[in-house]
């Protein structure tokens, strides 16, 4: 009975911090704290490596930023916290690939920990900048009037150049990326999809936007009323995509280091899991409605 308590706790912890995103409100330090690298794996260097054919993870431990790359041009997806700029270009070169390759920069969503490092390697690469049309906003404040967090995690504006909404597909020469839109986290948060190849085998790759909502006001808050709905339509949207090799912007999301490590052990497959986005949407879908139902139960008993 002690040990099956005790696995029960240690499977909890782990869903838990596997799970981790931007802090929570109640773990926010003070109301200026505008830090947003207070995950030590946001900045811990990662050896870049190859996820699947043209698809390569350059990002920091914690914070997944990937690239795609093909003979007509490469696409980076996300930049890591305010900083990690050098590190993942350092990522790049290592890997021999121009940093001038890059020709466009898509983006994930407009939280710090994903666009905070765009700007400069928007800088250095030349790349075109790339988001949905319900973020750039958000992005060109540098996160200033969050609907969420207000002024709390800041990080140098980011230009979009190209504005996507949901469904299109975007062609690079031999690339083709598709985003659809999930909002709910952000206005525009984007999952972005594609293909990758080794030899005739192709699966369908999928950066899941995130579907958490840390100490969000769901209900009654002015700055975003439709937030319910938005989330509610982006956990059918997820969990309904062709979806062979599940990444995220958090890695934990959807169990990316455990499936690496598992590869690294000898399964050549590990990483390919056609039920990872449905189980992540699953997951989010279930926090975020007792966490509703939580915030319905307050307002009642507050009236
Ligand atoms: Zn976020």
């Amino acid at each position: 009975m002690r040990l099956l308590i005790a696995t029960i706790l240690v499977s909890s912890l782990i869903v838990q911090s596997a799970y981790a995103q931007l802090p929570s409100a109640g773990q926010a330090n003070t109301a200026n704290d505008s830090s947003c690298a207070n995950d030590p794996s946001w900045t811990a260097p990662q050896k870049p490596f190859r996820i699947y054919g043209n698809t390569w993870y350059v990002g920091p431990h914690g914070l997944g930023v990937f690239l795609i790359t093909a003979p007509t041009g490469d696409v980076l997806i996300d930049g890591g916290v305010p900083g990690d700029a050098a590190l993942i270009e350092a990522n790049i070169r290592n890997l021999g690939i121009n940093l001038r390759d890059i020709k466009w920069i898509l983006i994930s969503h407009a939280h710090c920990d994903h666009a905070g490092g765009i700007a400069q390697l928007a800088h250095d690469t030349g790349a075109q900048v790339i988001a949905s049309a319900a973020d750039t906003s958000l992005l060109a404040r540098g996160g200033h009037d969050d609907p969420e967090y207000g002024d709390r995690f800041l990080f140098p504006p980011v230009h979009v150049t190209r504005k996507v909404t949901d469904g299109e597909s975007l062609r690079l020469g031999d690339l083709m990326l598709t985003a659809r839109l999930t909002p709910g986290h952000t206005k525009g948060n984007t999952t972005w999809t594609w293909t990758s190849c080794e030899g005739k085998r192709c699966l369908h790759m999928v950066d899941v936007g995130s579907l958490s909502a840390p100490d969000y006001k769901l209900i009654g808050n002015p700055k975003y009323p439709g937030i319910v709905k938005d989330f509610e339509y982006s956990f059918a949207m997820v969990a309904a995509l062709p979806c062979d090799i599940p990444l995220a912007p958090h890695p934990g999301m959807v169990l990316f280091w455990e499936r690496v490590a598992k590869r690294e052990q000898g399964d050549a497959d590990a990483l390919i899991d056609p039920t990872g986005c449905r189980a992540y949407a699953k997951y989010a879908r279930e926090s975020f409605e007792a966490q509703l139902a939580k915030q319905r139960a307050d307002a009642a008993s507050a009236k």
